[in-house]
């Protein structure tokens, strides 16, 4: 069964969701839901007292992902995203104080709990078959997740087998399926901590770890870099300029898992449902970024909806943003995030929250918006296209002549003089042998048959070098040449370069770029990730008009 034959439909003697994939005589309400809990159902009484009272308390509510909300069958008419924008400061401050006084009552948790116990007996057929179907899907993987697991495991069982957890449903989920599949709790489980994740996150993730003290649990981050200095100086992420996700969450994660010493079996809360880009993941494969990986999804075709079935079905603890109404669970500045989301963390996260807008107030200030407190309300801000306006965005490309009188060879100016990171820069074309004479040097990078593919030429303290090429088959080859001057000139030793490396060749720390030319297999991917070849440049780079 695809997802897209999925549907919603509406149960009302229960007055519960059903997860169906035919047409059938119920109502149909929706493509996927999430289920609403107390808080969020507070939070909705206080944005719309003139709609909604008390009893919505004990109403059975589910939110649709446009996040309109299904209340005992019906569509209701409330939408809180316009409601935020068209909100004051002080009406935003009365709601804030009145969702954090909310307190919940006996009776309340009651009505709840008997609410989700009818949701879970009447998709009772639909948990069977996600957890325990041995039918085989489209891929010849079994479509349930228990037996997937199982297979899987037995087919890679010379690797170490890793849960990827990040604090979300969807991991929890899978946590908790590969440790009872596999029936052993002490299935390593790896946290990629962007440093920007929900306050609520790291609560759950701390009382994950309390809970299952025979689950072995590593936590990485990047220690060298913080998220806003890093804004200061090159601008917030905007929706086309992501440039945290690989200096914050792909790049920390992905550099320990290449320096595993054994191939490893990673076992992902990935679905297909989330987004475009994933509708073509395979629910078993190589990981395109890391060699040693391999990557299984046993939830890649769960709706959201499956999802909470199983968490409430097994009364599984979860992340206690979805009670606060939070559909997603991820970095709260990210610039993809919703109007709902951020409604939540001006609530929830107030304090950092309004640091941040403080910062972006400035930041279209610094940058020469007249009209700044609407490019920060309207989310303009997150449109950003490069570094317009920011004082580095000026001297990051480099730029090349052709030399007239001597063929294959172009000089380039760079914006400062050669140092020990230059020479790092050009281990993944081949090996470098360096010669010298009187302040003159010359680097030759050969081939892995020791046939020389270029040269250049360069000064002691000159930001001048001249590049020859000597035999090469690439015909972008100074086109790569060329990316590696952008590292050069805009290098903040970001990581994100080690997010490219599928051995983990690259170290980047303390102001240092290094590339290990033991585990280096000249792959070229840290030179092909980025379109400017670093992804600071790429992420400063102006339109030309
Ligand atoms: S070259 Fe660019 S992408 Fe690579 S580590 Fe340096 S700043 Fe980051
Ligand atoms: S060429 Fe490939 S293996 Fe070598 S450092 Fe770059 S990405 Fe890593």
């Amino acid at each position: 069964m695809k997802n897209e034959d999925l549907k919603m439909y509406w149960d009302f003697e229960k007055n519960v969701p059903l997860i169906l994939e035919e047409n059938s005589d119920f109502l149909e309400v929706a493509k996927d839901l999430r289920p609403v809990f107390l808080q969020e159902k507070w939070l909705l009484i206080n944005l719309f007292p003139q709609k909604l009272d008390n009893n919505f308390l004990e109403k059975s509510v589910w939110a649709t992902k446009q996040n309109r909300y299904i209340v005992d069958g019906k569509m209701i008419d409330v939408i809180p995203t316009s409601k935020f924008k068209s909100m004051k400061q002080d009406e935003l401050e009365n709601v804030r104080k009145n969702i954090l006084e909310f307190s919940i009552t006996e009776e309340h948790i009651k009505k709840e709990k008997e609410i989700f116990e009818a949701f879970i007996i009447a998709n009772k057929n639909r948990f069977n078959y996600l957890v325990k179907s041995e039918a085989k899907d489209d891929e010849e993987q079994f479509i349930g997740a228990i037996p997937f697991i199982v297979e899987t495991f037995k087919k890679y069982e010379d690797r170490i087998t890793l849960v990827s957890f990040s604090g979300g449903k969807d991991s929890t989920v899978v946590s908790h399926l590969v440790r009872l599949a596999l029936n052993n709790p002490s299935i390593l489980h790896i946290f990629g901590d962007t440093t920007l994740e929900l306050p609520k996150s790291y609560e759950y993730v701390k009382r994950f770890q309390e809970d299952n003290p025979f689950t072995p649990f590593f936590e990485e981050r990047n220690e060298e870099n913080n998220f806003f200095e890093m804004c200061e100086e090159i601008g917030p992420p905007s929706r086309v300029k992501t440039w945290c996700c690989s200096i914050f969450k792909t790049g920390p994660m992905g550099t320990t898992l290449a320096n595993f010493d054994e191939n490893i079996l990673t076992f992902l809360g990935l679905r297909r449902g989330e987004s475009a880009s994933r509708s073509k993941y395979k629910k078993v494969s190589q990981s395109p970024k890391i060699l040693k990986q391999m990557v299984a999804s046993p939830i890649i075709d769960w709706t959201d909806l499956d999802v909470w079935l199983y968490i409430l079905s097994e009364n599984l603890d979860f992340n206690d943003s979805y009670r606060q109404g939070f559909a997603r669970v991820g970095c709260w500045v990210c610039p993809n995030n919703g109007t709902w989301s951020e409604l939540l963390s001006s609530i929830y996260n107030s304090e950092e929250y309004d640091k941040w807008y403080g910062f972006l107030v400035d930041f279209s200030k610094k940058i020469g918006k007249v009209d700044y407190e609407d490019y920060v309300k309207d989310g303009k801000w997150k449109a950003r296209q490069g570094g317009e306006g920011l004082e580095k965005s000026t001297d990051i490309l480099v730029e090349s002549k052709e030399c007239v009188n001597e063929k294959n060879s172009k000089t380039f100016i760079l914006n400062k003089s050669v140092n020990e990171d230059f020479v790092q820069l050009f281990k993944p074309f081949g090996t470098l042998k360096i010669m010298g004479k009187n302040r003159i040097s010359e680097l030759i990078i050969l081939d892995r048959k020791s046939n020389p593919l270029f040269k250049i030429m360069y000064k002691d303290d000159d930001n001048e070098v001249k590049v020859t090429i000597m035999k090469s088959e690439d015909k972008y080859i100074f086109n790569k040449i060329q990316k590696q001057f952008n590292k050069f000139n805009s290098c903040l030793y970001c990581q994100g370069c080690n997010s490219a490396c599928p051995t983990g060749a690259i170290y980047v720390s303390n102001g240092k770029y290094i590339i290990d030319e033991k585990k280096c297999v000249n792959c070229l991917k840290c030179i092909d990730k980025f379109d400017s070849g670093c992804l600071i440049a790429s992420a400063l780079k102006i339109k030309k008009r």
